[in-house]
């Protein structure tokens, strides 16, 4: 294929999220970059979204244009049945602003502590926007159920307590390229490299 101008900047601050997203989101020729390469200092967003939509489209457009740029941002986060849904979109802030993932699986274990009902998910909504303007999202999601106990120190946040449905180990006791081939942001992001594809054959077309 021949090399095009196009870097994917992803809007994120969130290192295991960078590492992640670098490692699934090979695109023949195209570039994949944290925004702090391109911009000094980090940018906050104010996450004010009532969905995982909502907070996704508000990240992805907190950059401004740059020619060849296709920005990629994510919302994230845990969906506990017990819990109604939640923590939801407020997975990050579940245990305060500065937790450490210990202390957010701790809690969660805490809350859910006795309950009948363990199914659990994560969901991954992925927001990209194109050079033109246009935004489009895509969603990824991994059932399970959430353990009884912490186990594991591989992947970040919540790994250490979900076990994905058809196995018997947490995401935090497997190897980081057995979560990427099942998590969420894997099931979000081969929607994004499919569209991100036909975003590059069409321009190359035209
Ligand atoms: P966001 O940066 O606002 O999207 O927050 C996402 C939060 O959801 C993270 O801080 C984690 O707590 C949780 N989360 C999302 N994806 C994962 C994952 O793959 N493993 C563990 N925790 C995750």
């Amino acid at each position: 294929m021949a090399p095009t101008p196009y870097t994917v900047v992803l809007f994120t601050n969130n290192q295991h999220k960078v590492e992640e997203i670098q490692t699934m989101l090979s695109l023949p020729e195209i570039p994949v970059v944290p925004y702090r390469q391109l911009f000094k200092g980090p940018i906050d967003v104010v996450e004010d979204g009532e969905t995982f939509e909502e907070n996704a489209i508000l990240k992805v457009n907190a950059l401004p244009n740059r020619p060849h740029v296709i920005y990629l941002a994510e919302d994230s986060g845990i969906e506990v049945a017990h819990l109604n849904g939640g923590p939801g979109i407020y997975s990050a802030r579940y245990a305060g602003k500065h937790a450490t993932g210990h202390d957010m699986c701790h809690k969660l274990l805490r809350e859910c502590y006795g309950a009948g009902n363990r199914d659990a998910q994560y969901r991954a909504v992925m927001a990209l926007r194109f050079p033109n303007g246009t935004v489009e999202t895509h969603t990824g999601i991994v059932r399970g159920a959430l353990a009884h106990e912490m186990a594991g120190s591989n992947g970040f946040g919540y790994d250490p307590v979900f076990i994905p449905e058809d196995n018997d180990i947490t995401f935090g006791e497997m190897a980081p390229e057995v979560k990427h081939s099942k998590s969420h942001r894997y099931h979000a992001l081969t929607k994004v490299k499919q569209s991100i594809t036909n975003f590059l054959n069409t321009t190359i077309e035209n």
